[in-house]
């Protein structure tokens, strides 16, 4: 498992959760977790249609 502590991105859990792609720098901050995985869906299958295909 891996867990991302980049400067600037880390936020407390009562202020929204973050994913970061493992595959490119993309990152998304969401109020939400289900909103979050609805947009990383929507990224694999934009930028890694075979990666999405996957998941
Ligand atoms: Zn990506």
């Amino acid at each position: 498992m891996t867990t991302y502590r980049r400067g600037g991105y880390v936020r407390g859990d009562d202020d929204g959760v973050e994913r970061e792609c493992n595959l490119c720098d993309w990152h998304c901050v969401a109020d939400t977790y289900p909103a979050l995985v609805g947009e990383y869906q929507a990224h694999l299958r934009s930028d890694h249609p075979r990666a999405w295909l996957r998941a």
